[in-house]
């Protein structure tokens, strides 16, 4: 974005001719350059100049100009009402927002306006603008390696690691979404380096500060000290840059970030985004399709989905943490009492961890306090319902045990149903606060006299029809009726006449009535003052009550794989040392989405079998199959029980995929080329623990080189050991299992018949596939029948090449020195027999 100034923003016009509001708005956009701003006139929001083009065309609104005698600039305005709206729009393609509004009535002069809002789609903490998934902003920066910090403002998740290599960094950072990402000046500062993060992720140009020394200073004011945890200066950077950062954007209130995690990307399953992706864990690859996520997400809370998610993006590797999880799940799972019980009260929880987040930056409406109150309320019945548990549940009850009764606390000053916004009064509940209730009382005094009024004056003048009514230029008046206006007695005072009857006031009226603005004004002054002094109150227990937050999202997901393993009939896997073993398995998304019966399939590897080869006609299931084992493997290390009838499962240190071709067009490289890239990943990193999908490998490009480089694949992975299931449509691998020990050939069974023609069975057994029956799946994909035929006719004579090479081959392999003429003879009418067969040649 263009540093600001009169000249640049509002081009063709000179600083000196601006009127004086346009000065006024120069100086505020250029006090915050990197923003887009809004910029409050009356009822509209305005941009103007170069920032006027720029909002029109994002969010397609009207180009205006305004223009005096010696001056004319673009104008493009929102209304105020619709905000929120367009806002939300700006944020969501990547642009930061500030807000400037008036801040005192207008009059005549120039109204004075101020920035009350800056706005980036990294930290939005407002309810409206925030999904319910988390938000993370990230900073980058460099020295030994990658370090990388996230923060979620709007719950507070401070993290930070370090990375070997960019692959990795990437991989984390697709994995936490980050909506903003932050680069240090020596990565934002080499060109390439910086084109190539902004084709991924969404990089947030800016002045961040990535200075050491400021990130010292940004750690200890927001968290009490610098953690020594953090260890290297790259690391320190980047958590100092995030904090600024956000610190600048809440205005200062980053109460809620209150420990920083350094976690070790080692510490988990490696899941390369490339998995995350294929496995569509997250995001399906049709925009009709289902995903994990949707199949596991069964959870009742905004923080539960979080949580799940957190699970789903870090794997386990350590076998006691998953065994944890699996023994909680399945006490959920055998007792339906306890699980519906647990169930039905996350039902009624808010999402306890924003809501913790906003009380301690005191930023929670009157509403949000309630809210809070009643999601506390479920604590002890939680922690009655958990009463006897052990493990990992029984660790949640202590978390959820940890809270000093806040709820009485609230109870006691607020009203049940309080108002959207502070400032609404009528929030705290009578008898709280004494000064507040004689203040009521006062004004509730006024008013019954008011309500009284009528009826006195009715009998005071003798006009019956005598009414007492309030607007808001007269406040409150009497008003009579024409055929009565005689009766009218002196202390009343005409304001208004109207056809056929007038208005009158009295001096006393008018000071009851000031008399009454007064002191609701105070009573809602003083009803802000108490609870912005509750509101601090509950933010000095953040800290438990995020810890209660979270203990609610570990049993809201626990919660819901119980229910998912109870409704479905899953089984809980057994971790095994390092052979895998599934009877019956199951994908658990195509199992659910697809209305056919899904056909269960068996998968066992260990080290005589390492490696599965399988073949099969298109269509046939292999996808789904090597798909249905990495799941299950998924499944077994988030602590979930898995679609099977019986599962063991090594712990994996990675899972690897390379599945379907898929362009990168943003990041302009060729399908094969991703497939190539994908592919040299996967054999740099694999090891014996991992387990690897391999699918179609080597389709990209032409026939012979995907075969050789397929093969070479193949055998690189067969000396690593790592569990491989390898699918493909090159038959000729089928006979590495001669010459690899421990690879195994397998294919998806299906049948081709005269009069039904190709039928699957989805049946993953033993052996080799005879033949490929492309052209016969071309068929029934419904190709013209003749360029089936010719297909046919191509493909047999593309097989007799084939057979060609055979006989050159064992040509080249024979003996001639062992070899008597008469076998030579018999060799040669053999050979002559398959060729003219193959050629359909008359014999
Ligand atoms: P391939 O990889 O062999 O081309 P896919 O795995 O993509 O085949 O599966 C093709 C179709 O068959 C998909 O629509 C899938 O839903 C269905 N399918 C695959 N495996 C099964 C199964 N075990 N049971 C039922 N349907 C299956």
């Amino acid at each position: 974005m263009a540093v600001g100034g009169a000249q640049s923003v509002l081009k063709g016009t000179g600083r000196g001719a601006l009127p004086p509001m346009l000065e006024q708005y120069v100086a505020l956009r250029d006090e915050h350059a990197d923003f887009l701003l809004l910029f409050q006139v009356g009822d509209f929001y305005e941009t103007f100049g170069e920032d006027a083009e720029r909002c029109a065309r994002l969010l397609g609104l009207a180009l205006t100009h305004k223009s005096s005698k010696d001056f004319s600039t673009p104008m493009a305005g929102i209304p105020v009402r619709a905000l929120d709206q367009h806002v939300e729009r700006l944020l969501a393609q990547g642009v930061r927002v500030a807000v400037a509004d008036q801040v005192e009535e207008p009059g005549a002069g120039l109204v004075d306006r101020k920035v009350t809002q800056l706005l980036t789609p990294g930290t939005v903490t407002e309810e409206r603008h925030l999904t319910a998934d988390e938000n993370f902003l990230a900073a980058v920066a460099t020295g030994d390696g990658y370090a990388l910090a996230l923060l979620d403002v709007s719950t507070g998740e401070f993290r930070c690691a370090a990375f070997h290599t960019r692959t990795a960094l990437y991989d984390e950072l697709a994995r936490h979404r980050a909506r903003e990402v932050l680069l240090a000046p020596e990565l934002s500062g080499n060109a390439a380096l910086l084109a190539d993060f902004q084709a991924r992720f969404p990089v947030m140009l800016s002045p961040a500060n990535f200075e050491e020394a400021a990130a010292r200073t940004e750690l200890s004011t927001v968290l009490g000290d610098v953690p020594g945890t953090l260890g290297t200066p790259a690391l320190l950077r980047a958590c100092g840059a995030v904090l600024g950062y956000a610190r600048v954007t809440q205005q200062g209130h980053l109460e809620m970030v209150r420990r920083v995690v350094r976690f070790e990307p080692g510490a988990h399953m490696r899941l390369p985004d490339a998995a995350v992706r294929a496995l569509e864990v997250f995001q399906a690859q049709s925009p009709q399709g289902l995903t994990l996520m949707d199949v596991l997400g069964g959870t009742r809370t905004a923080g539960g989905r979080r949580r799940l998610r957190a699970w789903l993006r870090a794997p386990l590797l350590d076998e006691l943490s998953i065994r944890a999880r699996l023994d909680a799940v399945e006490g959920l799972t055998r007792t339906p009492d306890l699980r519906g019980g647990v169930r039905a009260l996350l039902y009624r929880a808010h999402d306890l961890e924003r809501l913790a987040a906003r009380v301690a930056t005191g930023r929670a409406t009157p509403r949000e306090v309630a809210a809070l109150a009643r999601t506390l309320d479920l604590l002890p019945e939680a922690v009655a319902l958990l009463s006897g548990q052990d493990g990992l549940l029984g660790a949640v009850r202590a978390r959820l045990g940890g809270l000093p009764d806040v709820v009485t606390q609230i109870r006691a000053a607020l009203v049940d149903d309080p108002p959207l916004r502070l400032g609404d009064g009528d929030l705290i509940r009578e008898g709280f606060h004494a000064q507040l209730d004689a203040l009521r009382a006062e004004s509730l005094g006024h008013r019954a006299w008011m309500a009284d009024l009528e009826t006195r004056e009715r009998q005071r003048t003798g006009i019956g029809s005598l009414k007492v009514g309030f607007n808001n230029v007269f406040g409150y008046y009497l008003e009579v009726t024409g055929p009565h206006l005689g009766k009218v007695p002196a202390d009343y005072r005409q304001i208004a006449t109207l056809k056929d009857r007038a208005r009158f006031t009295r001096p006393d009226l008018r000071e009851r009535e000031r008399e009454i603005a007064r002191l609701d004004a105070a009573a809602a002054r003083l009803e802000t003052e108490v609870f912005t002094e509750l509101r601090a109150s509950l933010g000095a227990h953040a800290e438990a009550l995020l810890e209660a937050a979270g203990a609610l999202a570990d049993l809201d997901v626990l919660g819901a794989l119980a229910e998912l393993a109870a409704e479905r009939g899953w089984v809980r896997p057994q971790t095994a040392s390092a052979h895998a073993r599934l009877t019956q398995a199951r994908h658990p998304v195509v199992e659910h989405a697809s209305a056919a019966p899904f056909v269960p399939n068996d998968a066992h590897l260990d080290d005589t079998r390492h490696a599965l080869l399988l073949t099969g006609p298109n269509m046939a299931g292999k996808s789904t199959y090597l798909r249905t084992v990495a799941l299950c493997a998924l499944l077994h290390q988030i602590g979930s029980f898995l679609p099977a009838d019986h599962a063991e499962l090594p712990v994996y240190d990675a899972i690897h995929t390379r599945i379907g071709a898929s362009d990168d067009l943003a990041g302009g490289r060729s399908t094969f080329m991703v497939e190539m890239n994908e592919l040299a990943a996967i054999l740099h990193g694999a090891t014996r623990r991992s387990l690897v999908i391999l699918d179609e490998v080597g389709r990209g490009t032409s026939t012979l080189d995907g075969l050789a480089i397929a093969q070479a694949a193949l055998e690189h992975l067969h000396t690593t050991g790592a569990h491989t299931l390898f699918a493909t449509h090159y038959f000729e691998l089928t006979r590495l299992e001669n010459d690899l020990p421990g690879l195994v050939n397998l294919h998806v069974a299906a049948e081709e018949d005269e009069r039904q023609g190709l039928t699957f069975y989805h049946q993953v057994i033993p052996g080799a596939a005879r033949q490929s029956y492309g052209v016969e799946v071309a068929r029934l994909a419904g190709l013209p029948a003749p360029v089936v035929a010719r297909a046919g006719k191509l493909l047999t004579a593309l097989n007799t090449q084939g057979d060609d090479r055979k006989l050159v081959r064992e040509l080249a392999a024979l003996d001639l020195g062992r070899l008597t003429p008469m076998q030579a003879l018999e060799l040669l009418h053999a050979w002559q027999r398959e060729l003219r067969e193959g050629a359909e040649l008359p014999a």
